[in-house]
């Protein structure tokens, strides 16, 4: 039985009730329970990577889809020309919170760079 019941694991398990915007077999997304941005998805993939800073060669092909992902639910909801911004929050000071590997996907306003 798996050790992991973070937050997002338990979305994907169905234990706590959540409407997925997209998914498929390998990932799921939902909007953020506290939006930083008139548009605010995670894109989660089904099979837990706690950090980007444990992720190996063999997750490569998942990262990568991931990112395409994220850039076809900016399409499919109209905001990708207009722009959007993608961050993986990754430890400590990168301000990770939930240690399930996951990509923000934050459209509806200009961003600036650098972040906060
Ligand atoms: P991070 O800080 O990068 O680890 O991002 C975790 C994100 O998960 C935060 O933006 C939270 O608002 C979001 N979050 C936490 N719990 C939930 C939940 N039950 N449903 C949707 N989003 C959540």
């Amino acid at each position: 039985m798996s050790q992991d019941n973070n937050v997002f694991s338990k979305i994907i398990a169905g234990e706590i009730p959540t409407e997925f915007v997209y998914e498929d077999d390998l990932c799921v997304a939902f909007n953020d329970i506290n939006p930083q941005a008139p548009i605010h998805i995670l894109i989660v993939p089904r099979e837990p990577i706690a950090s980007l800073d444990k992720a190996r060669n063999k997750d490569q092909e998942m990262l990568g889809y991931l990112l395409l992902i994220a850039a076809e639910i900016a399409r499919e909801q109209g905001f990708a020309e207009n722009g959007y911004r993608i961050v993986i929050n990754t430890n400590g000071d990168g301000g990770q919170t939930v240690f399930h590997l996951h990509v923000h996907l934050l459209g509806g306003r200009p961003f600036v760079f650098p972040p906060g």
